[in-house]
C-alpha cells in the first residue's frame, strides 16, 4: 500500500486507490480515448494523477473538467491492463460528483435525473411523443429546420437511437408464453428503462429465451436504476434512483434477479456500496446486489434446454466494458452462442475496447466518438462477420449506427436475439420435418 503525501482535501474514498499508480503506462494502449489522441491526459494515469493533485490541492477540479474528465469513457478498459488494478473509472466518477457538488449540477442534466428518468410514466409520454413526431415526419422536418439541434441532448438522442418501436418491452412483456416445465427458477427481470424504448425487441428475445429455458419471469415496474447519474458525476440522483429500485425489488418473490443490459445490470450489483450508509435501505440494497445476476451468466451456468435451430451465420462478439474483468461472466455469451448449430464465431479485434457509445458521449464528444467507433468497424470489418452481438443497449444504439456508416451489410444483434432466432428456426423445423 502505498503512503498518502498529504491529507486529502476531499474524495477520501478514492485518494488510496488513486495513489497505487505506479506509472508503467500499460494503460495507455488500451485506452480508446487514448489510442484515438495521443497525449498524456488521455490515459488512465494522466487522468488518476491530475485528481490526485486536486484532491492533494496544486489545482482545482475545474482546471480539468474539460478534457481529462470530460473524454474518459468510464470504461475501465484500463484496469484490464493495470497491474496494481487502479479503478479509473470509479475515481473520474467520482471526481465529476465532486466538481458537481463544488460547482453545481448542469440544470438540462439535473432536471433530467430529478424529473424524467425516475418517472416511468413521463418516460412512456416522452416515448410516445417521440414516435408520433417520427411516424408523423415531424421529426424529419425537425430535423431539416434545425430544430432537432436546438433541442440539444433530447434531439441528439434522437437522432442517435433512430426509430422507435411501437411497443416497449414493458408491453411486450404482456403477451409473452407460457414458461416451458420443468421449472427451474423464478427471475425478477431489471427492465432498463433505455432498452425498454430503444431496443425493446431484445428484451422481449430475453425474456422467450428464459422462458423457453425454464425460467419464470416476473417484470416489476422499475424506474431507472441511476447508472446515467453516476456515469455524470451526481450522486444524490444515483442515491434517490437506487433507494427507489430497492424499493420495488425488496419484496419481491424471486430467485434472483436478472437483466440483459450489462452496464445497468452491473451498476445493481453495486447498491450495496451505494447505499451502505444509508440505515433503512442498506439491507435490503445489498440482497439486491447479492441476487442480481447477467441473464447470459445466469443461463450459461444452467445451460440451455431449449431446441436450438441452425444458423449459417458468421457471428462476431463485442465485449461490453461493463462486463466484469475477471470471472466467467464476460464468456457467458460465447458459450451460449457456442450452441448453436452451424453458427461460426469469428474472432474480433480489440473486442473489448469500449465502442464511443456510453450515456451521451455520442453528444458530448462526437468527434471522439465517432472515431473511437470507426475503429472498432475496421475490426469488424476485417473479422468477416456478418453479425456483430453485443448484450448492452448503449452499445446495441451505437454499434447499429455504425453499421450504417461503415458497415451496411453487418446485422447488430442483443446475445438474446440470436438464441431467439436459432429457437425459432428449430420450432420451423420441428414444424415440417416428421419426428
Ligand atoms: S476508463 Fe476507459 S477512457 Fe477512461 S482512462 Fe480508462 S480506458 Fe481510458
Ligand atoms: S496501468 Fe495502472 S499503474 Fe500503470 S500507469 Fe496505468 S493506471 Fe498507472
Amino acid at each position: 500500500m502505498t503512503d498518502l503525501a498529504v491529507p486529502p482535501r476531499f474524495l477520501e474514498d478514492v485518494y488510496q486507490a488513486a495513489s497505487e499508480c505506479n506509472k508503467c503506462s500499460l494503460c495507455q494502449a488500451v485506452c480508446p480515448t487514448y489510442v484515438t489522441n495521443p497525449v498524456e491526459w488521455e490515459t488512465a494515469r494522466g487522468r488518476v494523477s491530475l485528481i490526485r493533485d486536486a484532491i492533494e490541492g496544486r489545482l482545482e477540479l475545474r482546471d480539468i473538467a474539460e478534457g481529462p474528465l470530460s473524454t474518459c469513457l468510464t470504461c475501465d478498459n484500463c484496469v484490464a491492463a493495470c497491474a496494481p488494478r487502479v479503478p479509473t473509472a470509479l475515481i473520474v466518477s467520482r471526481a465529476r460528483m465532486e466538481l458537481h457538488e463544488q460547482e453545481g449540477h448542469p440544470p438540462g442534466q439535473s432536471f433530467a435525473f430529478r424529473s424524467i428518468l425516475p418517472r416511468p410514466g413521463r418516460l412512456r409520454f416522452l416515448h410516445r411523443l417521440s414516435r408520433a413526431a417520427q411516424v408523423t415526419g415531424l421529426h424529419a422536418l425537425a430535423r431539416r429546420t434545425g430544430v432537432t439541434r436546438w433541442l440539444g441532448p433530447a434531439g441528439a438522442l434522437m437522432e442517435h437511437v433512430g426509430p422507435l418501436p411501437r411497443h416497449t418491452a414493458y408491453k411486450r412483456a404482456r403477451s409473452l408464453p407460457e414458461v416451458t416445465q420443468p421449472v427451474r427458477g423464478r427471475v425478477g427481470f431489471l427492465m432498463c428503462c433505455y432498452q425498454n424504448l430503444a431496443m425493446p425487441q431484445a428484451t422481449e428475445a430475453t425474456m422467450r429465451v428464459l422462458l423457453a429455458n425454464g425460467f419464470e419471469v416476473e417484470v416489476p415496474q422499475l424506474a431507472c436504476s441511476g447508472l446515467p447519474a453516476k456515469s455524470l458525476g451526481d450522486r444524490e440522483a444515483m442515491t434517490s434512483m437506487a433507494v427507489a429500485s430497492v424499493d420495488v425489488l425488496r419484496d419481491l418473490k424471486v430467485d434472483m434477479l436478472a437483466g440483459d443490459v450489462a452496464s445497468c445490470t452491473a451498476h445493481y450489483k453495486q447498491y450495496d456500496t451505494i447505499l451502505a450508509a444509508d440505515p433503512t435501505h442498506a439491507v435490503d440494497a445489498q440482497r439486491v446486489a447479492q441476487r442480481t445476476v447477467l441473464a447470459t451468466e445466469l443461463l450459461a451456468d444452467a445451460g440451455q434446454r431449449a431446441e436450438l435451430g441452425p444458423l449459417r451465420w458468421r457471428v462476431a462478439i463485442d465485449e461490453p466494458c461493463s462486463l466484469p474483468i475477471d470471472g466467467t461472466t464476460r464468456s457467458a455469451a460465447r458459450q451460449l452462442l457456442a450452441d448453436v448449430p452451424r453458427l461460426e464465431i469469428v474472432p474480433l479485434g480489440e473486442a473489448a475496447m469500449c465502442c464511443g457509445g456510453p450515456g451521451m458521449y455520442f453528444h458530448e464528444q462526437p468527434e471522439r466518438s465517432r472515431s473511437i467507433l470507426e475503429r472498432k468497424f475496421e475490426h469488424v470489418v476485417a473479422s468477416g462477420a456478418e453479425v456483430l452481438v453485443t448484450e448492452n443497449v448503449s452499445c446495441l444504439v451505437q454499434l447499429r449506427n455504425g453499421a450504417a456508416r461503415y458497415a451496411p451489410g453487418v446485422r447488430v444483434m442483443h446475445v438474446f436475439e440470436v438464441l431467439s432466432e436459432s429457437m425459432q428456426t428449430a420450432q420451423r423445423r420441428s414444424a415440417i420435418l416428421p419426428e
